[in-house]
């Protein structure tokens, strides 16, 4: 949640910053002509009005993620288009005032799971996927489950035991990928209905630029032998996912 909290400190800035903006911009507007006047109001007032509103929403999703409530319906699509449109934004303005690439994604992976999780859904087993990245499988092992998740000898020394366990308990669709084409062609020939995504900030972010109409459950991995090794997942939040879309 630390993450979340760094994020609504740098929104308030980018509002600050925007009201600075606004200002600078109307004081050298005073010494132009009526014409150039006309059209830097405009724009002044077209991008204040968009800007405003995004970073406005953007503040309130967190709030609300904070204060563990609900976003009512009518709100969420201009808070999911203000998750995508303002991370360009946020990421520029952040980095010079330190604000690393990894808190910030880390925040958005925690919004677009509170709006997931605030949406009903009731899909069948088999529109459900879970997507993992190849880092999962122990390094020592040298079954192609990338292929078939189905190969693995459950030996329990990796979480793809645990997730094969859930294929089979739910009837789920299951892709351990070995980068960003391949996940992308995996969502294409599976034709999922909803994601399950396990992977590391960076990934989960740029998955979630990609994947704009399907709703995706963003779960950060472990990563204790640092990144792209034998990393790690929390099953239990990958299970309360399942359910979740299945509504049980
Ligand atoms: S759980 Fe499966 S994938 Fe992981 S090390 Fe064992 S056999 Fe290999």
């Amino acid at each position: 949640m630390n993450s979340v909290k760094r994020l609504l400190t740098l929104l308030s800035v980018m509002f600050l910053i925007g009201i600075l903006i606004l200002a600078g911009g109307w004081a050298l507007s005073r010494g132009a002509s009526a014409i150039l006047l006309g059209i830097i109001n405009y724009g002044l007032l077209m991008g204040a009005i968009a800007f405003f509103a995004l970073t406005f929403l953007l503040i309130y999703a967190i709030i609300m993620l904070r204060a563990e409530k609900v976003i009512p319906k009518p709100l969420k699509n201009g808070v999911r288009l203000s998750i995508r449109l303002l991370y360009p934004i946020i990421v520029g303005i952040g980095k010079p005032l330190g604000y690393d690439k990894k808190t910030i994604r880390n925040a958005y992976a925690q919004l677009n799971n509170h709006l997931i999780l605030s949406n009903e859904y009731q899909f069948k087993g088999e529109e459900i996927m879970i997507l993992t990245p190849h880092c999962l499988q122990k390094s020592t092992c040298g079954l192609r489950v990338t292929q078939n998740p189905d190969l693995c000898k459950r030996c329990g020394q990796c979480n793809v035991d645990d997730l094969v366990g859930l294929k089979e308990k739910y009837g789920i669709q299951l892709a351990i990928a070995t980068g960003g084409t391949l996940a992308r062609r995996k969502i294409m020939e599976m034709k999922p209905k909803a994601i399950i995504a396990v992977a590391c900030e960076r990934d989960l972010i740029s998955g979630l630029q990609d994947v704009k109409d399907l709703p995706v459950l963003a779960i950060v991995n472990r990563r204790p032998e640092g990144p792209c090794v034998n990393t790690e997942m929390d099953i239990e939040q990958v299970e309360l996912g399942i359910r979740h879309f299945l509504k049980e």
